[in-house]
């Protein structure tokens, strides 16, 4: 099955992402795609992206239209994108396994912590890469079962702009 491609920024620039929604512990989260005209928080420019647990929700900034960046190239601005929705998503999983807004304290708790978020982020998928050349990924997570279970959930792209 092809993976259908999202069109973010209306060419090609934007097909990088692949799907508009992304599997969390079993909760499906939309991915949504916003310039800093849609979503004022992006005016702000203190961020890249947000991630709403109870609304299920990743928003992220649509770094081709974002006059503060246009004369950044085409890689500098899909890297940037990707880093913003791994780190979202990495928000998703604290999120979704309950650990978002306690951890020990209410300030500066350790699952809100941008820092940690980050370092799972850009490190998550060396982590898995480690495993998987060892051949001690659970079997859930074995590439045939992982896309298996996505495709059958894979919803259209072009629904949702
Ligand atoms: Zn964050």
């Amino acid at each position: 099955m092809a993976i259908p491609q999202i069109n973010v920024a209306g060419d090609k620039e934007g097909q990088f992402i692949s799907r508009t929604f992304v599997n969390v512990l079993g909760t499906e989260y939309k991915i949504r795609i916003k310039t800093d005209d849609e979503e004022p928080y992006f005016k702000l420019g203190i961020a890249d992206g947000y991630c709403s647990g109870l609304e299920k929700e990743i928003t992220i900034l649509n770094c081709f239209r974002y006059a503060r960046i246009k004369d950044e190239s085409s890689t500098y601005k899909a890297e940037r994108m990707k880093d913003a929705l791994r780190h979202e998503i990495v928000h998703a999983f604290l999120y979704e396994s309950g650990l978002d807004t306690d951890s020990h304290q209410e300030k500066e708790a350790w699952a809100r912590n941008e820092e940690m978020v980050d370092w799972i982020a850009k490190q998550g998928h060396k982590i898995h890469m480690a495993w998987e050349t060892v051949g001690c990924l659970p079997m859930i997570m074995s590439p045939d079962n992982w896309l298996d279970f996505n495709a059958s959930q894979t919803s259209s792209l072009t629904e949702e702009t």
